[in-house]
């Protein structure tokens, strides 16, 4: 397709993006997919592209378009695409594999050796229009709501790391609320966790949690978690630990907090190296360490699509703000002040 479209650009070095209608519709090739993008969704490393961190420096070649959650309709396919047509809704899986790596080959595709990233190696989705490989698309049914499609990746996100290990008729520490975090604590409660303790520095975040089903919430700012955690287990500790906050202190408590065996599982990126207590925490106690990225293909998905379709998984609470593409700049704000749930664009 040719012409030219809206979108989200970052075009300098320095913090912030345009907001653009002039920017080029991307073209595709033999093996990709042109969508119409209906919903998008901003994720923590966009905002790092807004903020142009160190991630983003290393990683963006500017002038970009970006975003990489969401969800739209097929226009237009490469000559050699097959299993899509016209019309059909799709969601992207964010992490292109290069499909010949050993990770690749082995059933391991989201942390292919040569991995890309849609929307950061590739022109993003808080456009018009997204080119995308098909290998990177799920399909979902034509009536599915976009706005749930343009999410499902985070949650993967959440499920994944909730589900590494078991959760069912096991006590489950969820250390961070956003909303990959409330994603999690969703997952864990439909997958039969006993009891969720979920943590964070803001109260309404916290509100959330609790209506995605976490049993007891706290604020670290105001309780000493881990003396409480550890009070109401009796001294043992949680079975499972997620941390998805990536906070030093948030870890240093998950570590404490995990009974001995238990899973530790970090969902969460730390800004800088984090100093634990190795033996303590982990050698003695025999703690199992996983740790997660992306969204396993396509276990995942089936996972993510399943819960949903079968109403145990609801995530309505999670998405709490909805922006058009023009209204970007109050929709990076209310992402980084961490206060709400996910912030969506209604294309
Ligand atoms: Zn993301
Ligand atoms: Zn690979």
């Amino acid at each position: 397709m040719k012409g030219t479209m809206r979108a989200i650009v970052k075009a300098k070095p320095e913090p912030g993006a345009e907001y653009r209608t002039d920017w080029p519709i991307p073209q595709i090739g033999p093996h990709d997919l042109l969508v119409k993008v209906k919903a998008s969704a901003i994720c923590g490393s966009d905002v790092h592209i807004w903020d142009w961190t160190a991630y983003a420096q290393a990683r963006l070649k500017l002038p970009m378009s970006f975003g990489h959650e969401f969800c739209g309709e097929v226009v237009e396919m490469g000559e050699r695409v097959e299993g899509f047509a016209i019309g059909d809704l799709v969601a992207g899986e964010t992490h292109i594999p290069c499909g010949q790596c050993y990770q690749c080959r082995t059933g391991l595709q989201h942390i292919c050796q040569d991995m890309k990233i849609l929307g950061i190696h590739t022109q993003g989705a808080f456009a018009d229009y997204m080119a995308m490989p098909a290998v990177c698309a799920w399909k979902l049914p034509r009536d599915f709501n976009p706005e749930l499609g343009a999410v499902l990746e985070p949650i993967g996100v959440g499920t994944h790391g909730a589900l590494v290990g078991p959760v069912g008729a096991r006590t489950v520490a969820v250390l961070g609320c956003g909303p990959i975090g409330c994603f999690a604590i969703g997952v864990v409660k439909a997958c039969g966790a006993l009891k969720i303790y979920a943590t964070d520095i803001s109260d309404m975040r916290l509100e959330i949690a609790r209506k995605m089903g976490a049993t007891v919430t706290y604020n670290p700012e105001k309780v000493d978690v881990a003396a409480e955690i550890l009070e109401d287990t009796k001294g043992c500790g949680v079975d499972v630990v997620l941390d998805v906050s990536g906070a030093p202190s948030a870890i240093k408590t998950g570590v404490k907090i995990v009974r001995k065996a238990g899973r530790f599982t970090f969902v969460g990126i730390p800004e800088e190296p984090v100093s634990l207590d190795v033996p303590n925490e982990f050698i003695y106690k025999e703690t199992e360490v996983k740790g997660i990225t992306g969204r396993v293909m396509w276990e995942t998905w089936y996972q993510v699509t399943n819960l949903l379709s079968s109403g145990l998984l609801k995530v309505d609470p999670v998405i709490t703000h909805r922006y058009s593409l023009e209204q970007y700049r109050e929709a990076f704000e209310n992402v980084k002040h961490k206060r709400g749930g996910k912030v969506l664009f209604i294309h």
